[in-house]
């Protein structure tokens, strides 16, 4: 392997660590400590492990941590009520219902019922519009972490060739935005895309978020690129995960390439805690 391995592992732990000294300074000057309220609805096991996730982040950083487990027959109108509460109440600071909801709520919906001044996920309309205005608010964060992974490993990003391919809401257009924002020029595929591996092999920064295993192979990769690989795939025979790269190909010609796991992944978390803090700031 040629490419130099970014570590989403350590760069995540040292945000963490960061939030959690300034959390520690909150406490000792008898200040409240930024508060997260995680709702579950219904009991997918995925979902219980990312919530899980989460609090045990929150507990590790010194955060509040108000946890809703709700049952899957809850209804919406009773889950917009809690999220109206939590609206309502000073001392919450963020507000992140766990996506995917039963089938019988709509998720727009509940998206669109969290105030934007809490919307910790990046996912409200209104944030999603200062994103592409370039005012301040929350932003998706996944994409989010991406951008620290590339800052924090001193790889250079205006001027760049960024081609991403996926054009999901969470993660391919915000990232547009925000590779636009750093001054990158900025291609999206998708699965319509004529010659796609033509087309990815013009970028510098090559970001893949599509949820196919080993879709992105040396055929699409510049030589001395940057890949990021955002995809998250169990192989049904090891049960291991891969991404949505070829790692072993595309490890020899890269210059930079993030690993699954262990690479996009704990960032998430991370930025989600960023979040909460940048939330915290904002309400005191
Ligand atoms: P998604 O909502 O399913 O969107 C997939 C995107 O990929 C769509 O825009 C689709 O194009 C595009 N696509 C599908 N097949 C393609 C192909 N053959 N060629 C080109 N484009 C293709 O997925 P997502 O939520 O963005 O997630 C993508 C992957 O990232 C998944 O593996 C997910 O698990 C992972 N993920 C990881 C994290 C994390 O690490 N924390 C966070 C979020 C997602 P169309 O729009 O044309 O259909």
């Amino acid at each position: 392997m040629s490419a130099q391995l970014i570590d989403g592992k350590l760069i995540s732990a040292q945000i963490k660590d960061e939030l959690k000294a300034k959390t520690e300074e909150l406490f000792a000057s008898g200040k409240r400590v930024p508060t997260l309220a995680v709702i579950l609805v219904g009991s997918d096991p995925a979902s219980q492990v990312y919530v899980r996730n989460k609090k045990k982040a929150c507990e590790y950083i010194g955060y509040k941590s108000l946890s809703y487990e709700l049952d899957e027959k809850t209804t919406q109108e009773e889950l917009l009520e809690l999220i109206d509460k939590l609206n309502k109440d000073p001392e919450v600071d963020g507000i992140l219902v766990q996506m995917p909801v039963p089938k019988h709520i709509d998720e727009n919906a509940v998206i669109e019922a969290i105030s934007p001044d809490k919307d910790v996920d990046g996912f409200h309309p209104v944030n999603v519009g200062k994103l592409c205005t370039g005012e301040k608010g929350f932003v998706s964060c996944t994409p989010a972490g991406i951008i620290q992974l590339l800052k924090r490993s001193n790889i250079d990003i205006t001027g760049k060739e960024c081609v991403i391919v996926g054009r999901s809401n969470i993660v391919g257009k915000p990232m547009m935005m925000l590779m636009l924002r750093e001054n990158a020029t900025v291609t999206v595929t998708h699965s319509k895309t004529k010659d796609i591996a033509e087309v990815c092999k013009r970028a510098d920064i090559l970001i893949v978020a599509i949820g196919k295993a080993k879709f992105v192979t040396k055929d699409f990769v510049k030589d001395g690129a940057v890949v990021i690989d955002v995809g998250i795939n169990r192989n049904a025979e090891t049960g291991k995960l891969c991404g949505d790269v070829d790692f072993e190909e595309v490890s020899q010609i890269a210059s930079y390439i993030t690993p699954v796991p262990g690479g996009v992944g704990p960032m998430t978390i991370a930025m989600l805690m960023y979040n909460c803090f940048e939330a915290y700031e904002m309400h005191c």
